[in-house]
This record gives structure tokens, C-alpha cells and sequence, in this order.
């Protein structure tokens, strides 16, 4: 009887023997800024300069103008979720007045999405390949799709 690591590939090999990581797996690895595909790579060469490739298995991060439009959605919905749930709490179980909350969560309005800019545009990389898994199969020689 043999075993396989179903932890790292979820779907069948493909014609490149890409492997095809899980969906929480990239997640996973796109909050450690890491390439989605090997987890090896790292996204950004610096903290505001994205690699063009990744150094181990070649997928293409710069995947175009416009691709990352899609990361300012991610970074809005998450900056507003914790917002919201701070308000919420500062509110209703703190009682703390809501004249005295709004100016530390304005403050957090313009910060926080400065601050996790990086990882919303990884988990954006990482929502495309999980719904086009034909991102994971790409070779070095793919041209960009439109
Ligand atoms: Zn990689």
C-alpha cells in the first residue's frame, strides 16, 4: 500500500507536471508573501518592489497592467471588515463614545491598507490561480493572457 502527500497537490498532474497546490495552501503561503505555485519564491524584492518571476519555478508575477486592480478590492474588504468589527466593539462593548472612536479609526482607514498592501496583492495572485489553475501550469515561454 502506498501513501501520497495529499497536503501539497489536490489534482491530477498536468501535461508540465506542474504541481497544483490546495487553495488554503497558497492562501497560506501568499500570507508568507511566497509564490503560490512552489512556495519557495519570494514575492517582493523589496518592501515596495515586486520580482518580475520567481526565482525557483519561473511563474510570472508581473502579470500585466491592471492585474492587481483586483488586490485594492482585497485590502478595502478586509480594512473595512476590521473597521467595522472595531467600531462594533468600541461602541456597544466598550461604550466608548462614538466621537472619541472616530478619529483612531480614520487613522486606521489610511494606514492599515498602506501596511498590508504587499499581502493583498499576494492573496490576489493567489485567488487567480486557485480559480484559473491554468496560472499554475505556465511555463517560462507563456505569453501573457489577455
Ligand atoms: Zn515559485
Amino acid at each position: 500500500m502506498t501513501t501520497t502527500s495529499d497536503s501539497e497537490t489536490s489534482d491530477p498532474p498536468t501535461d508540465h507536471q506542474t504541481p497544483h497546490p490546495s487553495g488554503e495552501l497558497m492562501t497560506w503561503r501568499a500570507l508568507q508573501l511566497q509564490c503560490p505555485r512552489c512556495g519557495e519564491g519570494r514575492l517582493y524584492r523589496s518592501f515596495f518592489r515586486m520580482e518580475k518571476r520567481c526565482q525557483n519555478c519561473r511563474l510570472r508575477f508581473d502579470r500585466g497592467p491592471g492585474y492587481y486592480l483586483g488586490a485594492v478590492y482585497v485590502n478595502y474588504g478586509i480594512t473595512s471588515l476590521l473597521v467595522t468589527a472595531a467600531f462594533v466593539a468600541g461602541r456597544f462593548w466598550l461604550r466608548i463614545p462614538s466621537s472619541q472612536l472616530l478619529g483612531p479609526l480614520l487613522a486606521f482607514c489610511l494606514l492599515f491598507p498602506l501596511l498590508i498592501f504587499r499581502h493583498a496583492r499576494a492573496i490576489w495572485l493567489s485567488m487567480d490561480c486557485r480559480l484559473d489553475p491554468a496560472v499554475l501550469n505556465e511555463t517560462e515561454d507563456s505569453p501573457l493572457e489577455s
